[in-house]
């Protein structure tokens, strides 16, 4: 907890410092960028992605070790996938909701040409295929978190047939973790530097006048993210799960979620407030990943509020084909979203291309778009989050732990 004042401090240090810079020295901005704040940031970033895989691979190696046969993740995948889809459908109804009463679309003038090329998104069969790791180094090298989660079952299960031979190997993944919860300790140290850099180099080097022109579709965008959060909360509270507790626990992810603008990098910090909430390690070892990789709640309020707002700049019929359109093309395009800063606009191409709707409406919101990247980014992780520990709520604890419990002794995954 600590940690996310200090954070949050970080924060506001940083949009005060880039701001200072870019309004009162403008001429130092780039250079300052380039040799100081940018290269901080990356190695913070850098520094928190490379905990992720060696993290992520032991806690699930564990964990498939200690449940037979490694069948509960079967059952936990498929009720988070329903979860998923319905909590992501909220999420674009909403966003298409706010743009539309706001219309911030309207009266913003002329926003030029830009050549944009769409996306071309991958094939169902072709996705399902690349799910399946050929080979487990390159799974790890590339971070690719659907496929790790593959190479881990296959790992933890095999290894669980074979307890004795088994033994040497499951110490080494048991120290492993623990060396990677020093190691997020020590980076931990230097979060406050880093998302100082990170937040002053982007409010030292974007134009503020962009943000004023642009200002309707920044305030309706965090308006849209604001009430699916507020969604969230309510669901928990309906489900049972203290909203307060959620907060507590979860503000470090939350906050680190909104300084770097990266799922991928804050999964070992949720991973942790997890464990600090109570919630069963089997279970989250499995459906933080899980969530990492495929859900977006934030890209799918962008998605959907974005291409109404297109609709809007370009004086395009909102039909009801349109918005079908928007929600089932969007709905795909968050769940394949990759969790790096700036991946919900690379992604926008695909839904306005589907829409039929002009693609220079990407480039009229780029500049724009880091600054409601990192608000996107919490929500994505309080989508992925909040769903875990939904789903933990119907899940029995192990050793009589509950999910709301601020638990000191839990044990390893
Ligand atoms: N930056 C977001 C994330 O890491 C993805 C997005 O651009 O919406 O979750």
């Amino acid at each position: 907890m600590a940690h996310t004042r200090q954070i949050l401090l970080a924060l506001i240090l940083g949009v005060i410092a880039g701001g200072a810079i870019n309004l009162l020295v403008p001429q130092w901005a780039a250079p300052l960028d380039q040799q100081l704040l940018t290269p901080l940031g990356q190695v913070f970033l850098r520094l928190l992605q490379f905990i992720v895989v060696p993290m992520v691979f032991c806690a699930l190696v564990l964990s498939f070790t200690q449940v037979e046969r490694g069948g509960h993740v079967g059952r936990y995948a498929g009720k988070l996938l329903g979860l998923y889809i319905v909590t992501s459908g909220v999420a674009l109804a909403i966003g298409m909701a706010v743009a539309a009463w706001l219309t911030p679309g309207t009266g913003i003038g002329e926003v030029g040409q830009a050549n944009v090329q769409a996306a071309e998104p991958m094939p169902l069969t072709q996705w399902l295929v690349s799910l399946v790791p050929r080979n487990p180094f390159e799974a790890l090298a590339d971070a690719n978190l659907l496929q790790i989660i593959i190479a881990a079952a296959l790992v933890g299960i095999a290894a669980r047939q074979l307890p004795e031979q088994s033994q040497p190997f499951i110490k080494v993944l048991e120290s492993g973790y623990d060396i990677t919860l020093k190691i997020l300790a020590m980076v931990l140290k230097l979060a406050p530097i880093g998302v100082f850099a990170l937040i002053a180099s982007v409010v030292a080097t974007q134009g503020l006048e962009l943000m004023v022109k642009l200002g309707l579709y920044v305030v309706g965008l965090l308006l849209a993210i604001a009430a699916m959060a507020l969604f969230y909360l309510a669901l928990m509270a309906l489900a049972g799960a203290r909203p307060g507790a959620y907060l507590r626990h979860f503000g470090e992810s939350l906050s680190f979620a909104l300084g770097t603008a990266s799922s991928n990098a804050t999964l070992p910090i949720a991973l942790e407030n997890a464990r600090a909430y109570g919630a069963p390690h089997q279970l989250t070892a499995f459906a933080l990943p899980f969530g990492t990789a495929l859900k977006r709640d934030g890209a799918a309020v962008l998605q959907g509020f974005n291409a109404l707002f297109v609709a809007q700049l370009f004086g395009v019929d909102v039909t009801l084909t349109l918005v079908i359109t928007i929600f089932a093309t969007g709905l795909l395009v968050s769940f394949s979203t990759a969790g790096v800063p700036g991946a919900g606009l690379v992604a926008m191409s695909t839904v306005l291309s589907a829409a039929g709707l002009p693609l220079e409406g990407v480039a009229v919101v780029a500049g724009v778009d880091r600054f409601t990247d990192g608000f996107r980014t919490a929500l994505n992780v309080m989508g992925n989050t909040a769903n875990a520990m939904l789903l933990a709520r119907t899940q029995r604890s192990p050793k009589g732990s509950s999910p709301e419990t601020e638990s000191e002794a839990l044990e390893r995954p």
